[in-house]
């Protein structure tokens, strides 16, 4: 498969260097040049699989010729090893024609360990077999973090230092990464807030001579692999429910259409969707994108679903070069648009094709604390509160009661104990392997919010450590 740029203007690459690459040079985002097709006959061959070998028969044409199907597949058994469920992704049925799809039984209790586990195995592989060693630098507010660094603890081609602003982020949160002792893994409490963490990020990034001699590199969203590791559950979930024969929707809480995308993927590859619902909270651009058409930048409010507190949805510029004949002039256009003034606009045809497959709708805090409870009264779990979003999104939006209604369950309850407990009254504890999390020893460095503190920080401790190649 090859790869090209959402904006018309970089290289085509191949799976291996798009995926050590992230953002594409012109600005873009890569996606495949074409959608690989499942056939009804391909759809009912992966009825009884276990997950590993339905995603690597599901991955196999987008990472051809990169990776064998049986490279591939080792890569991906190792990344789902480390997952507490038999399943990986089990479905948990809660009414005649409501499911939910656990999505956090992975090392961090959230869905981006489905993706990142793999993408580490994908990053040590290739980078192994070229002789490089990375820099992974990020800025956390508190999920990605802790997934992050989960994917790359003790890989001998990678360093990962995790900037995260000292005292704002929840303190099981904080534990997940501070209690990852790997000598490649290095924890940063930066003493300000998210957005001075991500500025000096950007600003590492954007230091060229810093960034090549370090070899700099990210995981973040807009790496093609995340999106492609999330096609896997949507496909195997409709084939559960009965794919080929059977239609089936989700609901979808969304923050930078990462997952939701990855779920348009699965329909352009054959499987089918029904309908697919964009549950945001009342960080609500994407919402506001699919009703009116205009995608117009807000002021971020913090929320009890913080994992979804965006308002600029990277991954919806993947959508818009479909929606566009894949025509990168023009989504050059609309981003330079959103550059300019904050704005871009969606053509009236374009917005009307988006509505055969998308409901988008805002859930208000209140919403999503009565869907906690309506939750745990009808069915005795426990939601967390961005899955909660979804489930509200599901009740208000669904198109046929006929249709199987799949809520992703992006975390595990006990993540976000307090709005849980506030809303039933039970406080959700952590799995077993998990319990003594509170107890467990501690290691990071407090810095001071300075670019340069920070930068040099980050050459002594990978100087001290190893030479890089
Ligand atoms: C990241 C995250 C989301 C949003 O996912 P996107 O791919 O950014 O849309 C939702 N819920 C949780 C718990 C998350 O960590």
């Amino acid at each position: 498969m090859k790869y090209v740029s959402t904006r018309g203007r970089a290289p085509e690459l191949d799976f291996a260097d798009v995926t050590l690459t992230g953002l594409a040079r012109d600005g873009g985002l890569y996606v495949p040049a074409a959608w690989p097709q499942l056939s009804a006959a391909d759809l009912r061959a992966l009825s009884g699989l276990s997950y590993a070998e339905a995603a690597t028969r599901i991955m196999a044409p987008f990472v051809a010729p990169a990776l064998t199907s049986d490279q591939l597949g080792g890569l991906v058994e190792a990344a789902y090893k480390s997952f507490s469920h038999q399943a990986v992704v089990p479905l948990v049925q809660l009414d005649s024609a409501d499911w939910l799809m656990e999505l956090y039984h992975g090392p961090t209790l959230a869905f981006k360990d489905v993706a990142l586990q793999l993408l580490g195995q994908f990053f040590d592989h290739f980078l192994t077999a070229r002789g490089q060693k990375v820099t992974v630098v990020g800025a956390t507010s508190g999920d990605t973090g802790s997934a992050a660094i989960e994917a790359c603890r003790d890989r001998d081609c990678v360093e990962i230092f995790m900037l995260h602003p000292a005292g704002r982020v929840s303190d099981v949160q904080r534990r997940q990464m501070t209690t990852v002792l790997s000598n490649n893994v290095h924890n940063i409490a930066v003493d300000g807030t998210f957005d001075d963490c991500q500025a000096m990020v950007k600003a590492m990034f954007n230091d060229l001579e810093f960034r090549d001699s370090l070899h700099l590199s990210a995981v973040n969203s807009i790496n093609w692999a995340r999106v492609m590791a999330q096609v896997v559950y949507y496909v195997t979930t409709a084939v559960a429910l009965g794919a080929p024969d059977r239609e089936v929707a989700f609901s979808v809480p969304t923050g930078n259409f990462g997952d939701i995308y990855a779920g348009y993927v699965a329909r352009q590859m054959g499987v089918p969707i029904q309908q697919l619902i964009v549950a945001t909270n009342i960080n609500d651009i994407l919402a506001r994108t699919f009703e009116t058409g205009a995608y117009t930048k807000g002021t971020v409010v913090p929320t009890i679903t913080p994992s979804m507190d965006i308002q600029v949805s990277s991954n919806f510029e993947r959508l818009l070069f479909d929606l566009h004949g894949r025509d990168g002039a023009q989504v050059t256009g609309l981003m330079d648009d959103f550059a300019n003034s904050g704005e871009f606009r969606i053509g009236a045809t374009e917005l009307q094709s988006t509505r055969a497959l998308f409901d988008a709708t805002r859930v208000s805090e209140d919403e999503t604390r009565a869907a906690i409870k309506a939750t745990y009264e009808a069915t005795g779990m426990l939601a967390d509160p961005h899955t909660a979003v979804g489930l509200a999104a599901a009740a208000r939006m669904r198109r046929d009661r006929h249709v199987p209604m799949v809520t992703l369950a992006t975390a595990h309850a006990a993540k976000f104990p307090d709005a849980v407990e506030a809303a039933t009254g039970v406080h959700p504890t952590l799995p077993a392997r998990m319990g003594d999390l509170m107890t467990r020893a501690e290691r990071y460095d407090s810095l001071p919010n300075d670019l340069e503190t920070i930068k040099a920080y980050i050459r002594s401790h990978i100087g001290a450590t190893k030479a890089l190649a």
